[in-house]
Protein backbone atom coordinates (compact mmCIF):
# COMPACT_ATOMS: atom_id res chain seq x y z
CA UNK A 1 0.00 0.00 0.00
CA UNK A 2 1.23 3.79 -0.58
CA UNK A 3 1.33 5.71 2.38
CA UNK A 4 0.58 8.26 0.07
CA UNK A 5 -2.51 7.52 -0.61
CA UNK A 6 -3.03 6.88 3.19
CA UNK A 7 -2.85 10.47 3.86
CA UNK A 8 0.61 10.40 4.45
CA UNK A 9 2.52 13.87 4.61
CA UNK A 10 5.35 15.87 5.41
CA UNK A 11 4.00 16.69 8.82
CA UNK A 12 3.49 13.22 9.66
CA UNK A 13 6.92 12.30 8.21
CA UNK A 14 8.59 14.85 10.42
CA UNK A 15 6.95 13.25 13.55
CA UNK A 16 7.82 10.10 12.60
CA UNK A 17 11.80 10.73 11.87
CA UNK A 18 12.59 9.76 15.42
CA UNK A 19 10.68 6.48 15.30
CA UNK A 20 12.62 5.62 12.05
CA UNK A 21 15.78 5.65 13.99
CA UNK A 22 14.55 3.16 16.27
CA UNK A 23 13.30 0.42 13.86
CA UNK A 24 9.61 1.45 13.71
CA UNK A 25 7.21 1.42 10.26
CA UNK A 26 4.39 4.13 9.62
CA UNK A 27 0.83 2.20 9.80
CA UNK A 28 -2.17 4.24 9.98
CA UNK A 29 -5.40 2.68 12.41
CA UNK A 30 -8.25 1.14 10.18
CA UNK A 31 -10.41 -0.27 12.83
CA UNK A 32 -10.30 -0.62 16.49
CA UNK A 33 -12.39 -3.23 18.28
CA UNK A 34 -12.30 -4.78 21.63
CA UNK A 35 -9.20 -3.69 22.11
CA UNK A 36 -7.39 -4.84 18.98
CA UNK A 37 -6.51 -2.85 15.69
CA UNK A 38 -6.19 -3.34 11.96
CA UNK A 39 -3.71 -1.17 10.29
CA UNK A 40 -2.68 -0.40 6.47
CA UNK A 41 0.80 0.14 6.37
CA UNK A 42 3.40 -0.12 3.29
CA UNK A 43 3.61 -3.65 3.79
CA UNK A 44 -0.65 -3.83 3.57
CA UNK A 45 -3.36 -4.40 5.90
CA UNK A 46 -2.20 -5.65 9.69
CA UNK A 47 -3.41 -6.72 13.16
CA UNK A 48 -2.11 -4.83 15.34
CA UNK A 49 -2.34 -4.55 19.05
CA UNK A 50 -0.58 -2.05 21.70
CA UNK A 51 3.00 -2.78 23.09
CA UNK A 52 3.02 -3.37 27.23
CA UNK A 53 5.77 -0.17 27.41
CA UNK A 54 2.75 1.59 25.52
CA UNK A 55 -0.08 0.29 27.24
CA UNK A 56 2.21 1.32 30.93
CA UNK A 57 2.48 4.94 29.62
CA UNK A 58 -0.74 5.68 28.17
CA UNK A 59 -2.52 7.67 31.32
CA UNK A 60 -5.66 9.23 29.33
CA UNK A 61 -7.89 8.04 27.32
CA UNK A 62 -7.13 10.31 24.30
CA UNK A 63 -3.88 8.94 24.23
CA UNK A 64 -4.73 5.05 23.07
CA UNK A 65 -4.78 5.32 18.75
CA UNK A 66 -8.37 6.10 17.40
CA UNK A 67 -9.49 4.91 13.84
CA UNK A 68 -7.80 7.64 11.35
CA UNK A 69 -4.25 8.10 13.78
CA UNK A 70 -0.63 7.38 12.30
CA UNK A 71 1.13 5.31 14.76
CA UNK A 72 4.41 3.85 15.12
CA UNK A 73 4.97 -0.09 14.76
CA UNK A 74 7.13 -2.82 14.92
CA UNK A 75 5.96 -5.34 12.13
CA UNK A 76 6.03 -9.10 12.27
CA UNK A 77 5.43 -9.30 9.10
CA UNK A 78 5.40 -13.25 8.74
CA UNK A 79 2.33 -13.35 10.66
CA UNK A 80 0.77 -10.33 9.37
CA UNK A 81 1.26 -8.87 12.63
CA UNK A 82 2.21 -5.36 13.92
CA UNK A 83 3.15 -4.01 17.85
CA UNK A 84 2.17 -0.56 17.95
CA UNK A 85 4.92 1.65 19.91
CA UNK A 86 3.74 5.49 19.42
CA UNK A 87 0.99 7.55 18.16
CA UNK A 88 2.00 10.24 15.77
CA UNK A 89 0.60 13.91 16.87
CA UNK A 90 -3.11 14.33 15.22
CA UNK A 91 -3.30 17.12 12.69
CA UNK A 92 -7.07 17.48 13.19
CA UNK A 93 -9.35 15.26 16.14
CA UNK A 94 -13.02 14.98 16.74
CA UNK A 95 -13.21 14.11 20.32
CA UNK A 96 -15.96 13.54 22.95
CA UNK A 97 -15.25 15.02 26.07
CA UNK A 98 -16.57 16.61 29.10
CA UNK A 99 -16.82 19.95 27.88
CA UNK A 100 -13.53 20.83 27.26
CA UNK A 101 -12.23 18.35 30.48
CA UNK A 102 -9.22 16.80 28.53
CA UNK A 103 -8.49 14.08 30.59
CA UNK A 104 -11.86 12.90 29.61
CA UNK A 105 -11.34 13.20 26.31
CA UNK A 106 -12.16 10.08 23.32
CA UNK A 107 -10.93 10.14 19.76
CA UNK A 108 -13.48 9.74 18.48
CA UNK A 109 -11.60 9.93 14.54
CA UNK A 110 -8.66 11.53 13.82
CA UNK A 111 -6.55 13.23 11.12
CA UNK A 112 -9.87 13.73 9.10
CA UNK A 113 -9.44 16.32 5.84
CA UNK A 114 -12.44 16.95 4.96
CA UNK A 115 -16.16 16.85 7.08
CA UNK A 116 -19.46 16.78 4.69
CA UNK A 117 -22.11 18.18 6.69
CA UNK A 118 -25.26 16.31 4.85
CA UNK A 119 -28.56 17.99 5.14
CA UNK A 120 -31.86 17.16 3.19
CA UNK A 121 -33.96 19.89 0.97
CA UNK A 122 -37.35 18.07 1.36
CA UNK A 123 -37.07 18.09 5.47
CA UNK A 124 -37.50 21.56 7.19
CA UNK A 125 -33.95 22.78 7.17
CA UNK A 126 -32.72 23.81 10.49
CA UNK A 127 -29.82 26.60 10.23
CA UNK A 128 -29.21 26.05 13.56
CA UNK A 129 -28.37 22.64 13.70
CA UNK A 130 -26.24 23.31 10.34
CA UNK A 131 -24.38 26.21 12.71
CA UNK A 132 -23.78 23.22 15.20
CA UNK A 133 -22.21 20.74 12.94
CA UNK A 134 -20.14 23.96 11.35
CA UNK A 135 -18.87 24.65 15.02
CA UNK A 136 -18.21 20.83 15.24
CA UNK A 137 -15.97 20.45 11.94
CA UNK A 138 -14.30 23.91 12.90
CA UNK A 139 -13.06 22.64 16.11
CA UNK A 140 -11.96 19.39 14.35
CA UNK A 141 -9.40 21.10 12.24
CA UNK A 142 -11.02 20.14 9.66
CA UNK A 143 -12.62 21.63 6.25
CA UNK A 144 -16.55 21.69 5.92
CA UNK A 145 -18.23 21.46 2.92
CA UNK A 146 -21.84 21.66 3.21
CA UNK A 147 -23.89 18.62 1.09
CA UNK A 148 -27.78 19.77 0.00
CA UNK A 149 -29.24 15.93 -0.78
CA UNK A 150 -32.70 15.16 -1.99
CA UNK A 151 -32.63 18.42 -4.48
CA UNK A 152 -35.64 16.28 -6.72
CA UNK A 153 -37.79 16.88 -3.27
CA UNK A 154 -37.28 20.07 -3.16
CA UNK A 155 -39.54 23.23 -4.88
CA UNK A 156 -37.30 26.25 -4.28
CA UNK A 157 -33.86 25.51 -4.13
CA UNK A 158 -32.12 28.71 -4.63
CA UNK A 159 -34.26 29.73 -1.67
CA UNK A 160 -32.98 27.01 0.52
CA UNK A 161 -29.24 27.51 -0.30
CA UNK A 162 -29.89 31.16 0.30
CA UNK A 163 -30.88 30.20 4.00
CA UNK A 164 -27.99 27.76 3.70
CA UNK A 165 -25.77 30.85 2.81
CA UNK A 166 -26.86 33.07 5.73
CA UNK A 167 -25.14 30.86 8.40
CA UNK A 168 -22.31 29.07 6.56
CA UNK A 169 -19.79 32.02 6.30
CA UNK A 170 -18.71 31.10 2.66
CA UNK A 171 -18.29 27.62 3.40
CA UNK A 172 -19.03 26.01 0.09
CA UNK A 173 -22.44 24.26 -0.62
CA UNK A 174 -23.38 21.51 -3.37
CA UNK A 175 -26.85 20.57 -4.00
CA UNK A 176 -27.20 16.79 -4.54
CA UNK A 177 -29.65 14.52 -5.78
CA UNK A 178 -29.37 10.69 -6.07
CA UNK A 179 -32.44 10.42 -8.19
CA UNK A 180 -32.04 12.55 -10.85
CA UNK A 181 -27.62 12.46 -10.44
CA UNK A 182 -27.80 16.17 -9.92
CA UNK A 183 -24.36 17.49 -8.75
CA UNK A 184 -23.22 13.90 -7.84
CA UNK A 185 -20.03 14.13 -9.94
CA UNK A 186 -18.98 18.00 -8.76
CA UNK A 187 -19.35 16.68 -5.05
CA UNK A 188 -17.21 13.52 -5.85
CA UNK A 189 -14.59 16.15 -6.96
CA UNK A 190 -14.35 17.26 -3.46
CA UNK A 191 -12.99 13.71 -2.89
CA UNK A 192 -9.20 13.52 -3.75
CA UNK A 193 -6.10 11.12 -3.36
CA UNK A 194 -4.81 11.36 0.06
CA UNK A 195 -7.59 12.92 2.05
CA UNK A 196 -9.76 11.63 4.24
CA UNK A 197 -13.38 11.91 4.60
CA UNK A 198 -16.25 11.85 7.04
CA UNK A 199 -19.86 12.31 6.53
CA UNK A 200 -22.09 14.21 9.74
CA UNK A 201 -25.46 14.51 9.16
CA UNK A 202 -29.23 13.65 10.83
CA UNK A 203 -30.21 9.82 10.31
CA UNK A 204 -32.52 9.49 6.65
CA UNK A 205 -30.42 12.64 4.89
CA UNK A 206 -28.86 10.55 2.29
CA UNK A 207 -25.49 9.66 4.08
CA UNK A 208 -25.35 5.54 3.31
CA UNK A 209 -26.92 6.44 -0.09
CA UNK A 210 -23.48 9.05 -1.14
CA UNK A 211 -21.18 6.56 0.68
CA UNK A 212 -22.71 3.56 -1.98
CA UNK A 213 -22.16 5.51 -4.80
CA UNK A 214 -18.52 6.79 -3.86
CA UNK A 215 -17.73 3.24 -3.17
CA UNK A 216 -19.24 1.73 -6.03
CA UNK A 217 -18.30 -2.62 -5.79
CA UNK A 218 -16.77 -1.31 -2.67
CA UNK A 219 -20.32 -1.03 -1.61
CA UNK A 220 -21.01 -4.88 0.38
CA UNK A 221 -17.86 -3.59 2.28
CA UNK A 222 -19.36 -0.98 3.29
CA UNK A 223 -22.47 -2.12 4.37
CA UNK A 224 -20.24 -4.94 6.73
CA UNK A 225 -17.97 -2.42 8.38
CA UNK A 226 -21.83 -0.65 9.49
CA UNK A 227 -22.27 -4.21 11.70
CA UNK A 228 -20.62 -4.86 14.56
CA UNK A 229 -17.87 -7.14 15.44
CA UNK A 230 -18.57 -8.48 18.64
CA UNK A 231 -19.44 -12.05 17.23
CA UNK A 232 -16.33 -12.49 15.38
CA UNK A 233 -17.93 -12.69 11.92
CA UNK A 234 -16.71 -9.80 9.30
CA UNK A 235 -13.40 -9.47 10.94
CA UNK A 236 -11.58 -8.97 7.42
CA UNK A 237 -14.16 -6.28 6.45
CA UNK A 238 -14.47 -4.38 9.70
CA UNK A 239 -13.08 -1.34 8.74
CA UNK A 240 -14.06 1.75 9.46
CA UNK A 241 -11.25 3.69 6.73
CA UNK A 242 -12.05 2.92 3.42
CA UNK A 243 -9.85 3.48 0.08
CA UNK A 244 -12.12 4.67 -2.19
CA UNK A 245 -12.10 3.36 -5.78
CA UNK A 246 -11.36 7.06 -7.25
CA UNK A 247 -8.73 7.62 -4.38
CA UNK A 248 -9.20 9.65 -1.26
CA UNK A 249 -10.18 7.78 1.97
CA UNK A 250 -13.56 7.15 3.60
CA UNK A 251 -13.77 7.42 7.55
CA UNK A 252 -17.34 5.79 9.18
CA UNK A 253 -17.34 4.12 12.85
CA UNK A 254 -20.01 3.59 14.90
CA UNK A 255 -18.52 6.39 17.24
CA UNK A 256 -18.82 8.66 14.22
CA UNK A 257 -22.69 8.50 14.74
CA UNK A 258 -22.85 8.67 17.86
CA UNK A 259 -20.68 11.83 18.31
CA UNK A 260 -23.69 13.47 16.43
CA UNK A 261 -26.33 12.27 18.54
CA UNK A 262 -23.85 13.65 21.42
CA UNK A 263 -23.15 16.85 19.86
CA UNK A 264 -26.75 17.48 19.46
CA UNK A 265 -27.38 16.76 22.90
CA UNK A 266 -25.20 19.19 24.11
CA UNK A 267 -25.98 21.79 21.37
CA UNK A 268 -29.45 21.41 22.50
CA UNK A 269 -28.24 22.41 26.39
CA UNK A 270 -26.39 25.63 25.02
CA UNK A 271 -29.54 26.61 22.46
CA UNK A 272 -32.17 26.22 25.27
CA UNK A 273 -29.84 26.86 28.19
CA UNK A 274 -33.11 29.09 29.26
CA UNK A 275 -35.52 26.27 29.03
CA UNK A 276 -33.37 24.34 30.87
CA UNK A 277 -32.86 26.55 33.52
CA UNK A 278 -36.24 26.84 34.68
CA UNK A 279 -36.56 22.78 33.79
CA UNK A 280 -34.25 22.61 37.05
CA UNK A 281 -36.76 23.91 39.04
CA UNK A 282 -39.67 21.37 37.87
CA UNK A 283 -41.03 18.83 40.41
CA UNK A 284 -39.99 16.06 39.14
CA UNK A 285 -36.35 15.12 37.21
CA UNK A 286 -37.60 13.78 34.29
CA UNK A 287 -40.25 16.31 34.13
CA UNK A 288 -41.66 16.27 30.45
CA UNK A 289 -43.33 20.35 30.93
CA UNK A 290 -46.74 18.63 30.06
CA UNK A 291 -49.00 17.84 32.27
CA UNK A 292 -46.51 17.66 35.30
CA UNK A 293 -47.74 19.45 38.36
CA UNK A 294 -45.04 21.84 39.67
CA UNK A 295 -43.56 22.52 36.40
CA UNK A 296 -41.09 24.99 36.54
CA UNK A 297 -40.75 25.48 32.73
CA UNK A 298 -44.67 25.80 31.93
CA UNK A 299 -45.07 28.31 35.03
CA UNK A 300 -42.67 30.39 33.74
CA UNK A 301 -44.15 30.64 30.22
CA UNK A 302 -47.92 31.21 31.90
CA UNK A 303 -46.06 34.50 33.70
CA UNK A 304 -44.58 35.23 29.93
CA UNK A 305 -41.02 35.01 31.19
CA UNK A 306 -40.41 32.39 28.70
CA UNK A 307 -42.01 32.65 25.28
CA UNK A 308 -44.33 29.28 24.45
CA UNK A 309 -42.92 29.08 21.00
CA UNK A 310 -39.35 27.95 22.26
CA UNK A 311 -40.56 25.68 24.62
CA UNK A 312 -42.21 24.08 21.64
CA UNK A 313 -39.38 24.16 19.62
CA UNK A 314 -37.56 22.70 22.34
CA UNK A 315 -39.81 19.78 22.70
CA UNK A 316 -39.55 19.20 18.85
CA UNK A 317 -35.49 18.87 18.89
CA UNK A 318 -35.92 16.49 22.33
CA UNK A 319 -38.61 14.58 20.45
CA UNK A 320 -36.36 14.39 17.41
CA UNK A 321 -32.95 13.10 19.63
CA UNK A 322 -35.03 10.71 21.16
CA UNK A 323 -36.25 9.32 17.95
CA UNK A 324 -32.81 9.11 16.53
CA UNK A 325 -32.03 6.92 19.60
CA UNK A 326 -34.90 4.66 19.07
CA UNK A 327 -33.46 4.11 15.81
CA UNK A 328 -30.08 3.21 16.02
CA UNK A 329 -29.35 -0.32 16.41
CA UNK A 330 -29.44 -2.45 19.55
CA UNK A 331 -25.16 -2.45 20.43
CA UNK A 332 -25.33 1.07 19.61
CA UNK A 333 -28.47 1.46 21.65
CA UNK A 334 -26.36 0.14 24.68
CA UNK A 335 -23.82 2.05 24.55
CA UNK A 336 -26.38 5.18 23.51
CA UNK A 337 -27.63 5.01 27.15
CA UNK A 338 -24.48 4.72 28.75
CA UNK A 339 -23.85 7.92 27.10
CA UNK A 340 -27.06 10.24 27.87
CA UNK A 341 -26.74 8.85 31.46
CA UNK A 342 -22.99 10.84 31.18
CA UNK A 343 -24.52 13.75 29.93
CA UNK A 344 -27.22 13.74 32.35
CA UNK A 345 -24.67 13.42 34.55
CA UNK A 346 -22.39 16.39 33.05
CA UNK A 347 -25.73 18.72 32.27
CA UNK A 348 -26.67 18.47 36.16
CA UNK A 349 -23.45 19.72 37.17
CA UNK A 350 -23.84 22.34 34.39
CA UNK A 351 -26.31 23.68 35.93
CA UNK A 352 -25.07 23.39 39.71
CA UNK A 353 -21.87 25.45 38.17
CA UNK A 354 -24.39 27.77 36.66
CA UNK A 355 -26.91 28.47 39.14
CA UNK A 356 -24.03 29.28 42.00
CA UNK A 357 -22.58 31.58 39.37
CA UNK A 358 -26.06 32.93 39.35
CA UNK A 359 -26.89 33.00 43.07
CA UNK A 360 -23.39 34.46 43.97
CA UNK A 361 -24.04 37.67 41.48
CA UNK A 362 -27.44 38.01 42.69
CA UNK A 363 -25.59 38.02 46.56
CA UNK A 364 -23.11 40.56 45.54
P1 LIG B 1 -28.67 8.06 6.01
O1 LIG B 1 -29.47 7.62 7.20
O2 LIG B 1 -28.23 9.49 6.15
O3 LIG B 1 -27.53 7.14 5.69
O4 LIG B 1 -29.68 8.08 4.76
P2 LIG B 1 -29.87 7.02 3.57
O5 LIG B 1 -28.76 7.12 2.59
O6 LIG B 1 -30.13 5.70 4.15
O7 LIG B 1 -31.18 7.60 2.86
C1 LIG B 1 -32.43 7.68 3.51
C2 LIG B 1 -33.53 7.57 2.47
O8 LIG B 1 -33.49 8.69 1.57
C3 LIG B 1 -33.40 6.34 1.59
O9 LIG B 1 -34.70 5.82 1.38
C4 LIG B 1 -32.81 6.86 0.30
O10 LIG B 1 -33.17 6.09 -0.81
C5 LIG B 1 -33.42 8.24 0.22
N1 LIG B 1 -32.59 9.19 -0.56
C6 LIG B 1 -31.25 9.38 -0.45
N2 LIG B 1 -30.84 10.35 -1.31
C7 LIG B 1 -31.95 10.77 -1.96
C8 LIG B 1 -32.20 11.77 -3.00
O11 LIG B 1 -31.30 12.49 -3.47
N3 LIG B 1 -33.48 11.93 -3.41
C9 LIG B 1 -34.51 11.19 -2.90
N4 LIG B 1 -35.74 11.43 -3.37
N5 LIG B 1 -34.32 10.25 -1.95
C10 LIG B 1 -33.07 10.04 -1.50
ZN1 LIG C 1 -41.43 20.78 33.81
Amino acid sequence: MDLNALGWTPFFAEAFASHRQTGCEAARVAAEHRGGYRVYSARGELAAELSGRFRYKAALPGDFPAVGDWVAVETRPEQSKAVIQAVLPRRTKFSRSAAGNRAEEQIVAANIDDVFLVTSLNRDLNPRRLERYLTLAWESGADPVIVLTKADLCEDVAAEVRRVESVSGGVPAYVVSAVTGEGLAELAGCLRPGRTAVLLGSSGVGKSTLINFWCGEERLKVQAIREDDDRGRHTTSHRQLVLLPAGGLLLDTPGMRELQLWEGASGLHETFADVELFAARCHFADCQHDTEPDCAVRGAVALGELDAARLESHRKLVAEMRYLERKQDPLVQAAERRRIKSIAKNMRARYRIKESATSSKAGS
